[in-house]
């Protein structure tokens, strides 16, 4: 019965405010909905699902990420951590070039934007705390 009337609530918020539902995505499958991974602020990040950059790939696992900008070309590094067999990872470390493109407002947690793919996320942005831009691959 409270599971009914939570459905009850849920749909007359829905009737109410139509419009802020619509800009949450309902359905992963239409490709609107992104795994996004959150960079923590010592600057790890985990992965939980092959990603891809571009050709650069990630296990999953744990990585450190650096970051570096020159004009609008911005680099990150993810260096792999705490691997428990250090073959897992064929190379230490990917570098990837980002262009950096202005954003309104700065976000205060720093985020990767994926969208999936058959079978890995394809990274589509990156955006740092603080920083007024994306960064797009
Ligand atoms: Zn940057």
């Amino acid at each position: 019965m409270k599971t009914l009337w939570a459905t009850v609530i849920i749909c007359a918020f829905a009737l109410l405010f139509p419009s802020t539902l619509a800009a949450v995505p309902h359905d992963e499958n239409e490709g609107e909905v992104h795994r996004i991974l959150r960079i923590s602020k010592s600057g790890e990040m985990k992965v939980s699902a092959e990603t891809h950059f571009g050709h650069h790939v990630l296990t999953r696992g744990s990585y450190r990420v650096k970051h570096r900008a020159e004009g609008a070309i911005h680099t990150f590094t993810f260096i792999r951590i705490g691997a428990k067999d250090p073959r897992e990872f064929p190379a230490e470390e990917i570098e990837v070039r980002t262009t950096a493109l202005a954003m309104p407002k700065p976000l205060g947690v720093s985020l990767v934007y994926t969208e999936p793919e058959d079978s890995f996320d394809l990274v589509t942005k990156i955006v740092l705390a603080g920083e007024n831009v994306e960064h797009v691959l």
